[in-house]
């Protein structure tokens, strides 16, 4: 039978059928992941093939392969084997919840967020929250900025106000018939907007969750849940880290759509575009066609240490 695994927590997975039909099921020996050393060799939104087993007249099934995924998240693993945590495979895609203040998101981190989402193959949709609250011309005037900044370079942007429900309908719309998460700073409006969106799963408030992580060291799991209006998505408590790209410098630019576009018109066809004359990408910065602060973001995440062209943020 085929099915997508919804939860995951290491031992055993729940496997949805297209029927609807939830299994418990367990993987039988070991699998062996091409090309990816990690912990956990099943992740929620995998599609697999599973063979079913009746015990104590329980049915149980038995993983026996994984389909090949269209894309995953990582996150390192705390210890130091270097081995990588898939959290979850197979998502269609990710709305960054932008806010101007409380708390503001910085270009910086919208645009490495993006290499990430770029990296792994993830289409990213903007949603610019708390439009009631930008009242003042100021506060407008950045929405529009930003705005027009990304719908240049192709991103889908959307303004929502989760807590008044302003335009919510158009994320609901977009999310019909596909596996969607959602990502931003802590306060930008996630559990209001997915509150919203789906008040059937009834997600525990702020509060609650921050006195659950201060009480007891607690392990989560990724899960996917089917919602009302025909849309999946995947719930990541407790994880912060959006998983890490080593890139190399030549790479950086190449998850920049606008940067990838001209990139042939560079004169050096290894052109980093710092230093090297007739360089495209230096030019259409120059002349106002390549954002400033998107050019200054990438400078950040290839100039910085060693380390810093490790994108790992996701949620902060
Ligand atoms: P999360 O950490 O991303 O899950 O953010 P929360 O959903 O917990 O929201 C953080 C705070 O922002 C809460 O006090 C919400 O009431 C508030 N908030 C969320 N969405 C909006 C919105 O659209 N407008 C305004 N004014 N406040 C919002
Ligand atoms: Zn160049």
């Amino acid at each position: 039978m085929i099915g997508t695994v919804y939860k995951s927590t290491g031992s055993w997975y729940l496997v949805k059928t297209e029927e609807g039909k939830e299994y418990e099921c367990r993987i039988k020996g070991k699998f062996r992941l091409k090309g990816i050393k990690s912990t956990n060799p099943i992740a929620v939104g995998d599609k697999v093939n599973f063979t079913l087993e009746t015990n104590n007249d329980v049915e149980t099934g038995i993983i026996d392969e994984i389909f090949d995924r269209k894309n995953y998240i990582i996150r390192k693993s705390v210890n130091l084997s270097k081995q990588t945590h898939i959290i979850a495979a197979n998502i269609d895609q990710v709305f960054l919840l932008i806010t101007i203040d409380n708390p503001p998101t910085f270009p910086s981190f919208i645009d490495r967020f993006l290499v990430t989402a770029e990296a792994y193959s993830i289409p990213c949709v903007l949603a610019f929250n708390k439009i009631d609250s930008y009242t003042e011309i100021e506060r407008r005037a950045e929405v529009m900025y930003l705005k027009d900044i990304y719908e240049n370079i192709g991103y889908e942007c959307i303004e929502i106000s989760a807590k008044e429900q302003k335009n919510v309908d158009a994320i609901k719309e977009r999310m019909k018939g596909t596996v969607s998460m959602f990502a931003g700073h802590s306060g930008v409006g996630k559990s209001t907007l997915v509150n919203a969106i789906a008040p059937e799963l009834n997600l525990k408030t702020k509060e609650i969750s921050e006195q659950h992580k201060q009480g007891q060291h607690t392990t989560t799991f990724a899960e996917m849940f089917d919602l009302k209006f025909g849309a999946k998505i995947i719930d990541t408590p407790g994880i912060k880290g959006f998983g890490i790209v080593d890139m190399e410098k030549e790479e950086v630019g190449d998850y920049f759509p606008e940067f990838f576009a001209l990139k042939n018109e560079c004169k050096f066809n290894n052109c980093i575009h710092i230093e090297e004359p007739k360089c495209a990408i230096k030019d259409a910065v120059e002349e106002g066609e390549i954002a400033w602060s998107r050019y200054k973001s990438y400078l950040q995440i290839i100039e910085g240490d060693e380390n810093s062209y490790r994108v790992d943020e996701f949620k902060d």
